[in-house]
This record gives C-alpha cells, sequence and structure tokens, in this order.
C-alpha cells in the first residue's frame, strides 16, 4: 500500500505537485495518468525519497522510504529509463543491485529469464536499446520479489510485442496480490491495463476512480445520423419525442435512442437515410476533457492552422 497525504513538491515558482492525496492498494492495477509535465514522475520520485516533498508526506507501508530496510525487497521500481545503467553489463548490474540489498545471486537469473534477457546478460548495458534498458529496469524492479511495484511510462520505447508483454507482466503481479503503481500519459494504455486511476493534471488530483466506473461515466454512448432529408426528418423526430443534437458538420446525433428505433421511424416516412451509425464517445476524449484546462502546453488557438492540442497523442511533447 502506498499513501500519499497533501504531497506537495515547489521548484522556486513552479508548483510541480500540489496538495495530492490518494492510496494505491494491493490486487491491483492503479493508472497514474496525465498529460505530460503533470507532476507523475516528480510524485514517484518523492516515493523513493529520491526528491524531498516540500510539503506533506508519502508512506510505503506506513513508512518512509529511508526507513525500510533492504528496500528493493519492499518497493521495485522503474523510473525514467534514460537515467541507468553505465557500462556495466546487465548481469553485473543486477548483481550489484541484489548485493547491496542482500538478494541472492539465483535471483538475478530468474530476473533476467522473466524479462528476456538472459541471452545478452553479458552485454554492456550502454549498447542496449530503449526497450532492452526497459527490460532491465525491470528486471532491478522485480529484483527482491517486493509486495509494491512502481512503474514510471514503462511502455515507452517497447514494441508492440513488448507492449503486449508488460501489460499482461503487469496484471500478473497484480493478481498475486502485489500493489501495481504505473504511470502513463495515454489514456489508450491505461484502459487495456488498470483497474483503478488516479488522474492528475497540473500537479492536481482531477480523479481518484476505478476503471469501470469511469467507463462507465464517461462513455456516451448516441446515434449518429445522416440524411439528405434533415428537415423532415427533424420534424418526425421531434413528434415522437425524440432529443435531437445538430452537429456543425451537418450529421445529426441522438443520445439514449436504438438506432432501429430511428431507422423505423424514418421507413415510416419514407425517409432517405445516408448513415444511420451506433457511436461510442471515446475515453481518450474524455480525458481530453477532464485535463483540458490543466494542459501546460496548449497550441495557440488564433493561428487556425494549427492542429488541436492532443495531450494524449503518442507524438505530443509537452517538456
Ligand atoms: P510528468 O512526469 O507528469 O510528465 P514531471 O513530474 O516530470 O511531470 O514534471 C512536473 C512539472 O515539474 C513540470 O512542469 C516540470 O517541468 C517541473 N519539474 C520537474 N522536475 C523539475 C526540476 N528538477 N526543477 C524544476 N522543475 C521541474
Ligand atoms: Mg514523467
Amino acid at each position: 500500500m502506498i499513501e500519499l497525504e497533501g504531497l506537495t513538491k515547489r521548484y522556486g515558482e513552479k508548483v510541480a505537485v500540489n496538495n495530492l492525496t490518494f492510496t494505491v492498494r494491493p490486487g491491483i492495477v492503479t493508472g497514474f495518468l496525465g498529460p505530460n509535465g503533470a507532476g507523475k514522475s516528480t510524485t514517484m520520485r518523492m516515493l523513493l525519497g529520491l526528491d524531498r516533498p516540500t510539503a506533506g508526506d508519502v508512506r510505503i507501508d506506513g513508512k518512509h522510504y529511508d526507513q525500510l530496510k533492504d528496500p528493493l525487497t519492499y518497493i521495485g521500481a522503474l523510473l525514467d529509463a534514460k537515467a541507468m545503467h553505465g557500462g556495466r553489463s546487465a548481469f553485473n548490474h543486477l548483481l550489484c543491485l541484489a548485493q547491496s540489498n542482500g538478494i541472492p545471486r539465483k535471483r538475478v537469473y530468474q530476473v533476467l529469464d522473466t524479462v528476456g534477457l538472459t541471452a545478452v546478460a553479458k552485454k554492456k548495458a550502454k549498447g542496449f536499446s530503449l526497450g532492452m534498458g526497459q527490460r532491465l529496469g525491470i528486471a532491478g524492479a522485480l529484483l527482491g520479489d517486493p509486495r509494491i511495484l512502481m512503474f514510471d511510462e514503462p511502455v515507452n520505447g517497447l514494441d508492440p510485442e513488448g507492449i503486449h508483454w508488460i501489460r499482461n507482466l503487469m496484471k500478473s503481479l497484480a493478481a498475486q496480490g502485489r500493489t501495481v503503481f504505473v504511470s502513463s500519459h495515454l489514456m489508450s494504455e491505461m484502459a487495456l491495463t488498470a483497474d483503478h486511476l488516479v488522474v492528475i493534471g497540473q500537479g492536481r488530483l482531477l480523479a481518484d476512480t476505478s476503471m469501470a466506473d469511469f467507463i462507465t461515466q464517461n462513455s456516451r454512448s448516441y446515434v449518429r445520423i445522416r440524411t439528405p432529408q434533415r428537415e423532415r426528418l427533424l420534424d418526425v423526430l421531434h413528434g415522437a419525442g425524440v432529443t435531437v443534437v445538430e452537429t456543425g458538420n451537418g450529421s445529426l446525433e441522438v443520445d439514449g435512442s436504438k438506432s432501429e428505433h430511428i431507422g423505423e421511424l424514418a421507413a415510416q416516412h419514407q425517409i432517405v437515410l445516408h448513415e444511420l451509425s451506433p457511436q461510442q464517445a471515446s475515453l481518450e476524449d474524455a480525458f481530453m476533457q477532464l485535463t483540458a484546462e490543466s494542459v501546460e502546453y496548449h497550441a495557440h488557438s488564433d493561428t487556425p492552422a494549427a492542429p488541436p492540442p492532443q495531450p494524449w497523442g503518442d507524438g505530443w511533447k509537452g517538456n
């Protein structure tokens, strides 16, 4: 269990983490979501005692990180992959970590096997691809067989096979009763992995909810209609007590009705339809709305040629 209580971090004028209070529970995957610059990595660094909170507190099973004896056996973490590993081989890197945490040598072979790096264990880690570096970082996190695991943007740099592998790994770790806390700036990633969501924007807590509740509350379903006989269809639908939204692009949208019902009404009145399609608003859209106010770097709205801000898109770089 990880408990944050009013956790705050200021860098000069900048409030990177703003009064965060939430609990990360065992047995489930908790997704930590927010646009780039939201304060996810700063929060995770404070958890590991790598950054000192300006105010508030964070505890791991009731203790501060620096009070833990052999910390790798309590909590394993993958932080920013760029920050690690020099000229040592993957094996020696892990052996070093193991020896300083009272972990037996044979565990190094086990975790190398788990992450699929056995064949390159004697190679220097600095020659590794980003994906291999992520795998080595994950091996380090698993080394002490900890009850709590924390991954900061773990799928960055992984190929589709690697992404699939890490999703399953996180789920199986949670199924073993461990606490799994994983950050991402991509809703699409979290939707496939997390059971619970903590969303932040500009350091502030925006949501702390189960994934299932988030989906129910935010996935609006509606029917999209296109017709060359727009006015007639509007009359018919209004007459039947159906509420219609006229979108700017010429289509009509109907909430809370079945496409069958609308299709039958149109047929009864011999109205031609060019489109009649059930739609589901994406979770990505819901997150964009939730965090819109807190996105740090907006595209300028007064330059019409500029693309809209895409805080959850792959190519969007906030900082
Ligand atoms: P995220 O991981 O969600 O992308 P970060 O925790 O890296 O966000 O950053 C949160 C905010 O704090 C950003 O605005 C970032 O520029 C700022 N920040 C992070 N580390 C430092 C630092 N060492 N000094 C000054 N500002 C920082
Ligand atoms: Mg980060």
